[in-house]
């Protein structure tokens, strides 16, 4: 039975914490995943238009690349995606064409 409350089910007539996500990880993995991805509060795209990080098959990256080149946390972006495989959009300035041959280079 669940507390309407909000919270997590109830034992025995008494509340339990309501689940978190994060309550399954390792607490060294909480914490890496914190510092790993503070750069993202620093991401220069996130005062544009996101759509223009992810265009459609066969659009223009330019606007989306100008962004990227003024962004103070381009290399760990570009770590981040690269780490990740990440296949759609642009991280770091790069394409997912531009990251897949960087990624053949670096082998
Ligand atoms: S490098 Fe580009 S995609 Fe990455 S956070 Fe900065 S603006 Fe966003």
């Amino acid at each position: 039975m669940w507390n309407i409350l909000g919270e997590g089910p109830l034992t025995n007539g008494v509340p339990q914490p309501a689940p978190r996500p994060e309550a399954n990880l390792p607490l060294a993995e909480v914490f890496e995943d914190d510092g790993a991805l503070a750069w993202q509060e620093r991401a220069l795209c996130a005062q544009t238009d996101p759509e223009a990080f992810f265009p459609e098959k066969g659009g223009s990256t330019r606007e989306a690349k100008k962004v990227c080149i003024s962004c103070e946390v381009r290399a760990e972006c570009l770590e981040y995606a690269l780490a990740h495989d990440e296949r759609f959009g642009i991280w770091g300035g790069l394409s997912e064409r531009e990251r897949r041959k960087l990624k053949r280079r670096a082998m």
